[in-house]
């Protein structure tokens, strides 16, 4: 099936593009998630960074506003990343699937597949993923165990052609009572801020 260009973007973003990057169409129906969407929530930031944080899925807030991590994760992500010297718009940010599942519970098997091939296209030429919570992991690693196990130790995953690190790490929504949680992903933001800006 062909896939339209990354044409509605919002207008700062869709300039930068990468060509390799497809976005799906307004009223994609690939999988059941379409039936609760009100937008698609497409990837937000650099879109050409070397850097991109995959989050699990679009939550109330995202769902209405059309943009990843604007609700209270996403604040609280923004607050760690201001802390510890990155800067959000230095990165892009995107979500295993586009559209929010009801309820905000995790997306199954069948609709991470579907929204895949949207989310290999925004990947493909990045140096660093770093992946926000179970169910990035669980998507992109196939990891089906705890993320105390596995987070911050470097991984990779082979996106098509490409071999790229992919770094665990915990969601937001994890930390927020969480100061253990919280200490894990400052300290992911301050490597990718040191090694990869
Ligand atoms: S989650 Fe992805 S595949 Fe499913 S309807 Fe939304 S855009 Fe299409």
């Amino acid at each position: 099936m062909k896939q339209s260009r990354l044409f509605n973007y919002v207008e700062e973003e869709a300039d930068s593009a990468p060509s390799e990057m497809i976005r799906p169409k307004d009223c994609c129906k690939l999988c059941g998630l379409c039936v609760g969407r009100t937008n698609l929530v497409l990837p937000s930031g650099d879109l050409r960074s070397k850097v991109v944080f995959v989050g699990e899925a679009p939550g109330e807030t995202e769902d209405k506003l059309g943009r990843p991590f604007v609700g209270k994760s996403g604040k609280l992500l923004d607050r760690l990343m201001k802390d510890e010297g990155l800067d959000r718009s230095k990165v892009m940010i995107t979500n295993t699937v586009k559209c929010r599942p009801p309820n905000n519970r995790a997306p199954t098997e069948e609709e991470m597949a579907a929204c895949r091939q949207f989310l290999e296209s925004e990947l493909y030429e990045k140096e660093v993923i770093v992946g926000l919570g179970k169910s990035s992991c669980r998507d992109l690693l196939g990891y089906e165990g705890k993320m105390g196990d596995i987070v911050n130790k470097d991984r990779s995953i082979v996106v098509r052609d490409r071999e790229i690190l992919f770094i665990p790490t915990y969601h937001p929504a994890a930390c927020i009572y969480n100061r253990d949680s919280t200490d894990a992903l400052r300290a992911t933001i301050r490597r990718v801020r040191d090694e990869f800006l």
